[in-house]
């Protein structure tokens, strides 16, 4: 019989900057279900935001991460494996980031910089961060998730260059599944309707997404963190031990209309 039980299985979370953060939702849901987690934090402010949080799902340990800083990347997570018995049986990586003038004016004028900067923290730390989890997964196999946007395959005004990230970022996630499907590893990714969190509250005309995913949406709401949580914890386990490479919408249905 399967049953979403993580006991004896454990992973590394990126990504939590405040209770509000989708990473967040997905942590709660694997302690829920018993696993053992460590967490990520970008720098000492939000060790300090950070401590609460994880206080209320008993403690866990935390390790600074600038997911740009490749040295970083493998100390964290040799770190992070020591910690947690030897084994990472799960990745789940939620961040993104564009300097916020890209997330204003035009794509056309979106800047060499920024559009390096977009794909470098928001796709190409998938690669990196995947790759350093390799070497601690068990030998019958592990799980990634990531967090995408529909802004990768429709164009979303304002979202800019952040929808290219996207785009790379998904393709990302089918490459990596293609390679380490032999070794067991499921690499898969949700697509997130609109949320009110930190970064999302940077994109502009934010509250008049959330309202057009109201209106539009087959389900005529917005969505709740929990569900991306519930969504992630089904991917991430042997509930979906046949599903890698797959984008699945966690969106109310926005994605299936036309107009
Ligand atoms: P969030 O709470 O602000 O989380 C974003 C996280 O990315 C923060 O913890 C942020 O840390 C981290 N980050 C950015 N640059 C980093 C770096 N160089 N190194 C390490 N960490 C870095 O917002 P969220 O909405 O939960 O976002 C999580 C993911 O969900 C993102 O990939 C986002 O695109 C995706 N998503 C969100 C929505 C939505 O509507 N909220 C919808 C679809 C997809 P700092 O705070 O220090 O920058």
């Amino acid at each position: 019989m399967i049953s979403v039980n993580f006991q004896g299985r454990s992973g590394i979370v990126l990504g939590v900057a405040n209770k509000r953060s989708l990473a967040w939702a997905i942590a709660q849901q694997m302690h829920q279900a018993g696993a053992s987690l460590c967490f990520t934090y970008q720098n000492e402010r939000l060790r300090a935001k950070m401590e609460p949080l994880v206080e209320d799902i008993g403690g866990a340990p935390l390790f600074q991460l600038d997911v740009n800083d490749d040295a970083q990347v493998d100390e964290v997570f040799a770190a992070a494996a020591a910690e947690l018995g030897g084994r990472l049986d799960f990745l789940v990586h939620s961040i993104a980031f564009a300097p916020r003038e890209e997330l204003e004016g035009d794509f056309l004028d979106t800047s060499r910089e920024g559009f390096r900067i977009a794909l470098e923290v928001s796709a190409y730390s998938l690669v990196r961060t995947t790759r350093a989890m390799v070497p601690y997964v068990p030998e019958q196999g592990g799980s990634v998730i990531t967090l995408t946007y529909l802004a990768s395959e429709r164009v979303v005004p304002k979202y800019n260059v952040m929808g290219s990230a996207k785009a790379a970022l998904e393709h990302s996630v089918r490459q990596l599944a293609a390679e380490l499907g032999p070794r067991g590893i499921r690499v898969n990714a949700v697509s997130a309707g609109p949320v009110s969190t930190l970064s999302a509250r940077g994109i502009g005309g934010f509250t008049d997404i959330l309202a057009h995913y109201r209106e539009k949406s087959p389900m005529k709401r917005n969505i709740e963190a929990e569900e991306v949580g519930k969504a992630s914890l089904f991917l991430l386990s042997d509930l979906a031990s046949g599903i890698t490479g797959e984008i699945l919408h966690v969106d109310a249905g926005y994605n299936i209309m036309a107009i």
